[in-house]
């Protein structure tokens, strides 16, 4: 299957209730070859309004953290653990994550990412540990299964916090020094 069937089939998506209030699935979007995935919580507002992932205020600072190690989105592909928005943005429920990350595990066999960071708690505990915390582990990349895993803070996070900018940015040197090592396409 391609990345453009499986979305066709994403979108007709009834597995959890959230397919009943959103306005569009937010499946992802960027370089469908990419060696590089990004993978976020969950759609806000508007990316639920517009059907792409970060394009709200932490979007705005994700492509500042991306622009200064010299990634665009056209390198690499975005996604969330979940594809529709949580009501007012809370927290996705356990059970919505387990429906959800099929659909997450299906577009990594297409892709075939090299490096997964994570962006937030709620992706890095679900695909990299269930206690994972961000202000211990972050920059840290975790083998699994030949794919290299790191979790780096959320930029809703740094917009609540801009004390923590700092180490998000040295994150995202970490990620492109591996890019660099490895001399993936980004
Ligand atoms: N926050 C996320 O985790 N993902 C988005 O797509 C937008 C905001």
């Amino acid at each position: 299957m391609t990345l453009d069937e499986l979305q066709k089939k994403c979108e007709n998506c009834r597995k959890c209730e959230l397919c009943e209030s959103r306005t569009n699935l937010v499946f992802g979007m960027g370089n469908k070859n990419a060696d590089i995935m990004l993978i976020g919580e969950a759609p806000g507002q508007n990316e639920d309004l517009q059907g792409k992932p970060f394009v709200g205020r932490s979007g705005q600072l994700l492509d500042k953290f991306l622009e200064s190690v010299g990634l665009s989105r056209d390198d690499i592909y975005i996604a969330n653990m979940l594809k529709c928005r949580p009501p007012e943005n809370r927290d996705p429920k356990p059970n919505e994550q387990e429906l959800c990350i099929d659909w997450l595990r299906e577009q990594f066999k297409i892709i075939r990412p090299k490096i997964i960071v994570c962006v937030g708690r709620i992706s890095a505990q679900k695909l990299i540990d269930k206690n994972f915390r961000v202000t211990k582990e972050h920059g840290i990349f975790f083998e699994k299964k030949g794919v290299l895993f790191m979790g780096t803070y959320h930029p809703a996070a740094i917009l609540r916090n801009p004390n923590n900018k700092p180490y998000a940015l040295e994150d995202w040197q970490k990620v492109r020094a591996k890019i660099d090592e490895l001399n993936l396409n980004a």
